[in-house]
């Protein structure tokens, strides 16, 4: 099989490429990214071929898509602030970039589209769990656009019989993940925060939870769906369902470094939700099989990985 990974320079994407490789009825990854925020680095040692470009260049993707089997469509703008300072830059990379990517799967023919969404989808809708079949109520930009993107990927399985399916991630982390921007994810902050003696910045009173996944865990739901090659006419959600709050978060580094972490809160920020966990159930039908890294070894294999890294930001994007 030949998977093309868009966006497969970045955190997720990076560490998908080795789950892929692993796999021995996957013979070749390529990788396309315009490396905005993804690096060349994380792609050291890895045997992909890495096409710098963007998903918004159709001819780009037409070299990459052209004989592949499936695409795994990972590049996006990320982060709800950024979304919220530049709203049409999230738009043309997460929705109109989906379009492109859909429509260059189209011309290449039988390619499976596996899509990102984001579990910000659900936004304003305060039930929790979160069920797919909930009304999508997006509280940013960021959301909005993973809204239309899935949409584009579910209505082109309608439309043109696409073999698509529409991931609704929820907050992921690991290695790779970068810590040192203003847009950082919470876990990356607070570890190399943690690690460098700093305190830990949180926004807000700490008790928002989050449905955290391992990197690792995603990874391998992402493999397992191409080499099954696993469709569904209604977005999943992939996580686990559990529901853990930035300060049990912070009690879990503080148990494993073995010393207390001193916290500065901040307020909340537009569009920030306050509460998160996915239902799973659809996820279990699809995918009996998938098993979470536990919370606990997640961050301390997160923790592991920092601690080998620079403690100044100093990695470029080329
Ligand atoms: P990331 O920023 O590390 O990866 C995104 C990659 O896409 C980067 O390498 C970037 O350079 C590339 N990219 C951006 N715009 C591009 C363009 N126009 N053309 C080509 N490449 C482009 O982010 P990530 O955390 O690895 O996220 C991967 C996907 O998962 C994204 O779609 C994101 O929205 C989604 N997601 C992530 C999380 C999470 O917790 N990390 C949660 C929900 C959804």
């Amino acid at each position: 099989m030949h998977i093309v990974v868009t966006g497969g320079a970045g955190f997720i994407g990076a560490n998908l490429c080795t789950h892929l490789l692993a796999r021995p009825e996957i013979e070749r990854v390529s990788v396309i990214d315009d490396l905005s925020t993804g690096f060349r680095t994380n792609l050291d040692g890895v045997d992909v071929r890495l096409r710098e470009g963007s998903i918004l260049d159709p001819d780009a993707l037409d070299e990459v898509i052209g004989d592949a089997d499936a695409v795994i469509h990972l590049a996006a703008r990320g982060s709800v602030p950024r979304s919220v300072a530049d709203p049409l830059a999230s738009h043309h990379a997460n929705a109109t970039g989906t379009l492109q990517v859909l429509e260059a799967a189209r011309r290449a023919g039988d390619v499976q589209v596996v899509v990102a969404s984001s579990s910000s989808v659900y936004g304003a809708n305060p039930t929790l769990p979160k069920v797919e079949d909930m009304v999508a109520r997006p509280m940013s930009p960021y959301a909005g656009s993973k809204l239309a993107a899935e949409s584009y990927t579910i209505a082109w399985q309608h439309t043109y019989g696409m073999p698509t399916l529409a991931f609704r991630f929820f907050n992921v982390f690991g290695p790779l993940q970068p810590a040192w921007h203003d847009y950082a994810a919470v876990v990356p902050a607070f570890v190399s925060a943690a690690l460098a003696g700093r305190p830990l910045p949180v926004h807000g009173d700490g008790t928002q939870s989050r449905d955290f996944t391992y990197v690792a865990t995603v990874c391998s739901v992402l493999t397992d769906a191409v080499v099954r090659r696993v469709t569904s006419d209604v977005p999943v959600n992939l996580a686990f369902g559990t529901r853990t709050s930035l300060l049990d978060v912070i009690a879990t580094l503080e148990d494993l470094l073995g010393h207390r972490l001193e916290v500065a809160h901040s307020p909340s920020r537009p569009g920030d939700v306050p509460h998160s966990q996915a239902d799973n159930g659809r996820l279990r039908e699809l995918f009996p099989t998938a098993a979470p890294v536990p919370l606990r070894d997640g961050l301390a294999a997160t923790l592991e990985w920092f601690r080998t890294q620079p403690t100044e930001p100093v990695r470029s994007s080329s």
